[in-house]
């Protein structure tokens, strides 16, 4: 029997499964079993659109489906639980097993606590995450780096800090990611910043950090991270769809310094980015500055993970002039002071942005200010965020008596 803290190497019993997932198919193989034994309605993953530069989200009720979704997109930057949120009712009543990558597991825990995804419901299968690549810069990258044409690649990978492509002729390229990074290409900037390596508010956390020896490339590193994931973990084992073994001692002591390693890293680039912001009135005014070239496209409220209200306060006339592009500096205000406390630095407002705003960059900055004043660290549990230390009971029975969608009406 599993338990929460235990680490095993894992892979698909089924051949092809095994050969279709990335590192042996374990995680699909888990996602199939979820559902074919009923743990779950429908499987939430991610799969290949007309290329590999496009991810597209794929919710799953017949399990051959899931097939589909094995392998890792490295430019899938999409942001799975808002999905949930949106068209899943929130998994108010369905079950749902879900592929997370951190940024992921935490906008999950963010909207569970504000009651717009049930928790109770989910399976959350966390992917350890290096980073994510943006879609257009990949292609960039691909062209002017690797002097290839990104529509013969593939398959793409980052192995052992490089960036790897696969040709059409089976021609392999890498690029050291440093080196990459260093002239503007690799990951995206709030990807170099994050420091959610091993989704440990997950159910499981899978990845090949660690995977050493015979296995090596064919299995995933799964940690049992709840109860729940346990349960699953067991049960795809004795279907007889999942094989298992001890992890070799060494392969542990590599991933613990792998994810110490990408953590200092991860610090030294906030370290860098943040320092080209400025502080104080010289930060503010590169903000203003910025963020007036917005045209309010909303695509940063769309999909922000902490942005859900049915009446969002930017489109109310006595906050923001309608019809003025570009808006106020108010409508970015709003934002900021709605959100810098969650901000779960996921990248959506800036990948998404109509205008190459760095939107994220912004709000993560704040957002770490504000950890230091209060020490609400968003995303890793369920504590309730700074503003819900305004009575939140009172809130809560609030927007239940008034059916209200606003979590704090400072009007009232
Ligand atoms: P598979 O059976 O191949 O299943 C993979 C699952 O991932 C599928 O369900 C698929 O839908 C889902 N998926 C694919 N792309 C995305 C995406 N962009 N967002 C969300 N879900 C996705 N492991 C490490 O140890 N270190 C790393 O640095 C690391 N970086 C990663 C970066 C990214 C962007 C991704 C997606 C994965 C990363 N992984 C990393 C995890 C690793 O690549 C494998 O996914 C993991 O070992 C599981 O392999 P598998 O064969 O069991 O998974
Ligand atoms: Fe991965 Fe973090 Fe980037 Fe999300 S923000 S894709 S978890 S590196
Ligand atoms: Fe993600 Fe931007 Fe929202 Fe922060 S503000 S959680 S980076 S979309
Ligand atoms: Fe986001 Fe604030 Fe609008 Fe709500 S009111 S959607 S938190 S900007
Ligand atoms: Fe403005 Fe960019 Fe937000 Fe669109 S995504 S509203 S352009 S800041």
């Amino acid at each position: 029997m599993s338990a929460k803290g235990d680490f095993v190497y894992a892979w698909a019993s089924d051949a092809g499964m095994a050969e279709r997932g990335e590192c042996g198919g374990a995680v699909s193989t888990l996602l199939k079993y979820a559902l074919v034994s009923g743990m779950v309605d429908a499987v939430l993953a991610v799969k290949k659109g007309v290329d590999l530069y496009d991810a597209v989200p794929a919710l799953i009720t017949d399990p051959a489906d899931v097939d589909e979704t094995a392998g890792s997109l490295h430019c899938g930057t999409l942001l799975l639980p808002k999905l949930i949120k949106k068209y899943c009712d929130g998994a108010k009543d369905k079950k749902i097993a879900v592929t997370l990558k951190g940024c992921d597991a935490k906008a999950m825990y963010e909207l569970a606590k504000r009651n717009q995804i049930n928790l109770d419901n989910i399976i959350m299968i966390g992917l350890n995450c290096g980073g994510s690549v943006s879609p257009v810069q990949a292609r960039k990258m691909i062209a002017e780096k690797f002097e290839t044409d990104p529509d013969t690649v593939i398959k793409e990978e980052i192995d052992k800090g490089q960036f790897i492509i696969v040709t059409e002729d089976h021609e392999h390229k890498g690029i050291k990611i440093d080196d990459l990074e260093e002239e503007g290409y690799g990951r995206r900037p709030n990807c170099q910043r994050c420091k959610t390596k091993i989704p440990r508010q997950c159910d499981l956390a899978c990845g090949n950090w660690g995977v050493i020896g015979e296995k090596a490339g064919q299995a995933t590193f799964v940690e049992v991270c709840s109860e729940k994931g346990a349960t699953l973990l067991d049960a795809a084992v004795k279907g007889g769809a999942l094989e298992t073994c001890e992890p070799v001692p060494q392969g542990l002591v590599i991933r613990g310094k792998v994810e110490n390693a990408m953590l200092k890293l991860g610090d030294k680039c906030r370290a860098e980015q943040f320092e080209k912001l400025g502080t104080s009135e010289d930060r503010l005014k590169l903000i203003m500055d910025k963020t007036s070239r917005c045209i309010k496209c909303y695509q940063c409220i769309e999909n922000c993970p902490i942005c859900y209200c049915v009446e969002c306060s930017t489109k109310k006339p006595h906050l923001v002039t309608p019809g003025e592009v570009n808006p106020p500096f108010m409508f970015h205000l709003i934002r900021f002071s709605h959100i810098s406390d969650s901000c779960i630095n996921c990248g959506q407002c800036e990948e998404l942005c109509a205008m190459d705003i760095p939107n994220s960059l912004f709000m993560h900055s704040l957002q770490l200010e504000m950890e230091k004043m209060f020490g609400f660290v968003p995303g890793v549990n369920m504590d309730l965020p700074v503003l819900a230390l305004v009575e939140e009971p009172t809130e809560r029975r609030r927007l239940t008596d008034t059916g209200d969608d606003q979590i704090f009406n400072i009007f009232a």
